[in-house]
């Protein structure tokens, strides 16, 4: 065993003086076999990262699948929402079919009186309900310019006016201030839902039944700034 040897095995931590496995290997073959190792062990942390970055790929293709569907199901579920408020008669009676699940029919009753909750917001405006089709109708926002409600072409103010033999609500009513400045309140203008492209997205839970053309869909979310 040579003097160099022994170096590169104390380097080690092997005692010299000890029969190990690299004995009667020269320091040269020593260190290609070191350099060897290196080399797999490079590979292998290679081959471990691209493995990781394969599993977290995959994951993340599998959760963005998985809230692709989720939204797909959401968007459908408001579209077939949309389309029972567009269609509802919003009355009370009628009768459903015989082994339904719904106890009434999906599309309102046909009695004179409306099945319409009217309620008081404590800022004075009337709140109207449908208890069919579960419509809600809001009066223009004085605070932000937002239009009143229109669904299936019925608008907040119609709405208001149907004769319904429920009791109405009322809150406690306050005298709400503005004492916005004029920047605060351009702040806080309504603004027409937009597409990605910038254009007007029409509502078209608001038109009529059988209004409008293609296939229905939910309101576009509302751009509040
Ligand atoms: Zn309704």
């Amino acid at each position: 065993m040579n003097k160099q040897n022994d170096s590169i095995l104390k380097e080690l931590g092997i005692n010299p003086g000890q029969a190990n496995e690299f004995d009667g290997k020269s320091s040269k073959e020593l260190l290609n076999q070191q350099t060897q190792l290196d080399v797999e062990l490079k590979k292998l942390e290679l081959q471990d990262r691209l493995e990781t970055m394969a599993s977290k790929k995959r994951k993340f293709d599998e959760k963005k699948r998985e809230y692709e569907a989720k939204n797909r199901q959401l968007l459908d579920e408001l579209g077939r929402r949309a389309a029972r408020q567009r269609g509802c008669s919003h009355r009370k009676g009628g009768t459903t079919q015989a082994g339904s699940r719904d106890p009434l029919p999906a599309q309102g009753g046909d009695a004179e009186k409306f099945a319409l909750i009217k309620f008081r917001l404590p800022n004075g405006d009337w709140w109207v309900n449908c208890q069919r089709c579960g419509a809600e109708w809001f009066p223009q926002d004085s605070f932000t310019g937002r239009p009143e409600t229109i669904i299936g072409g019925i608008s907040h103010s119609q709405v208001l006016m149907l004769p319904t033999d429920n009791t109405s609500g009322e809150s406690s009513q306050f005298g709400l201030e503005d004492n916005r400045s004029s920047s605060e309140i351009e702040r806080d203008r309504w603004h027409p839902p937009v597409d990605e492209n910038g254009n007007e997205v029409r509502d078209i839970r608001a038109l009529p039944p059988g209004a409008g053309s293609g296939r229905l869909q939910p309101p576009a979310a509302v751009r509040t700034h």
